[in-house]
C-alpha cells in the first residue's frame, strides 16, 4: 500500500537533500521518489546522505515537469512553510498521513510534493494540489530543511499506516457510487479545456485573468470529481465551444 504514495521533490538544489529524503523515506517504509528537474542528480553527495537507501535512489524517476510527476495520482498534497495569497484547504502532517493511507489503501496513487530549498513551491505549483500541508513550526523560524520536512510527513504516513494495520482498508478509490476518481492528468486536460472555453465565451480575459483559474481549480479540487462526472463536464465544454464557433451542435432549434 505504501508504494502507492510517492514523494515528489521539485527543482532540488542540493543533492545531499535528495539523499537525506531517500533515507527518511526508507526509514518509514516509503519507496517511490520522483524528482522534477533536480539541479544535480545522480551525485556522490546524494548517495552519501542516503546512507544505504541506494535502492530508492536507483529507482528514482526524473521528470521535466510537476505535471509529469503527478500522472496517475488522484490525491496530491503540497507542502508549504508559509501562507499563500489564495488560501487553499490546509491540513497538518497528521491529517496528511491519515488521508494518504486511507486513499492508498483503496488503490489510489497519492503524491506528497516538496519545494525548492530557497523558494519553496510556486503558487501555480501549489494550485495543482488538493491540499496544502503546513508543519506547525515556530512562526518566527518556520522553514525546515527539505529532507527534515520529508521526514516529518513520512513519519506521519507510517504512524497512520501502523494504526490502520489489521483494520479493513477504507476504500476511497471510488466514491459512494463506486466510480473511480479522475486522476491529476485527466484534471489537467479538463482545466485546459475549461480555460480555452472560458476564453472563447469571453468569460475569462487572458489579459486580466484575476485568479479565475486558480479559484476554479480550488472548487473542482475539493469536489472529488469521478470519471463519469468528468465526461459530463468535458461534454458540456465541447458543446459550448461548438455553439460559440457556430458549428453543428446538439441544440435542435
Ligand atoms: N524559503 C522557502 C522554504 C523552503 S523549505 C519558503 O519560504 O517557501 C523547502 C521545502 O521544505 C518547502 O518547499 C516545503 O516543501 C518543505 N517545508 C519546509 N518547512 C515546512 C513547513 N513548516 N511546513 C511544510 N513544509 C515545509
Amino acid at each position: 500500500m505504501l508504494q502507492n504514495i510517492r514523494v515528489v521533490l521539485v527543482n532540488t538544489s542540493h543533492p545531499g537533500n535528495i539523499g537525506g529524503a531517500a533515507r527518511a523515506m526508507k526509514n518509514m517504509g516509503l519507496s517511490r521518489l520522483v524528482l522534477v528537474q533536480p539541479k544535480a542528480f545522480p551525485a556522490a553527495e546524494a548517495t552519501a546522505r542516503a546512507s544505504g537507501a541506494d535502492d530508492i535512489l536507483d529507482n528514482v524517476q526524473v521528470v521535466d515537469s510537476l505535471e509529469q510527476a503527478l500522472v496517475g495520482c488522484s490525491l496530491v498534497m503540497g507542502t508549504s512553510a508559509r501562507e499563500r495569497s489564495i488560501p487553499w484547504p490546509l491540513i497538518d502532517p497528521r491529517e496528511c498521513g491519515a488521508k494518504a493511507v486511507a486513499h492508498a489503501g483503496g488503490g489510489e496513487h497519492i503524491a506528497l510534493v516538496f519545494g525548492r530549498e530557497h523558494a519553496g513551491l510556486t503558487n501555480e505549483e501549489l494550485q495543482r494540489c488538493h491540499f496544502h500541508v503546513h508543519i506547525p513550526s515556530n512562526p518566527d523560524f518556520s522553514s525546515l530543511n527539505l529532507a527534515a520536512a520529508v521526514q516529518v510527513l513520512s513519519y506521519e504516513v507510517r504512524m497512520a499506516w501502523l494504526a490502520a494495520d489489521g483494520a479493513p482498508a477504507k476504500v476511497e478509490k471510488s466514491d459512494a457510487n463506486g466510480d473511480e476518481l479522475a486522476t491529476m492528468d485527466e484534471m489537467e486536460l479538463f482545466y485546459d479545456h475549461l480555460e480555452k472555453t472560458l476564453v472563447d465565451i469571453g468569460f475569462l480575459d487572458p489579459e486580466k485573468p484575476k485568479h479565475l483559474m486558480a479559484r476554479l481549480r480550488r472548487l473542482y479540487g475539493r469536489s472529488a470529481v469521478n470519471r463519469p462526472e468528468m465526461s459530463i463536464l468535458r461534454g458540456i465544454l465541447t458543446e459550448t465551444q461548438k455553439v460559440v464557433r457556430g458549428e453543428p451542435h446538439k441544440r435542435k432549434d
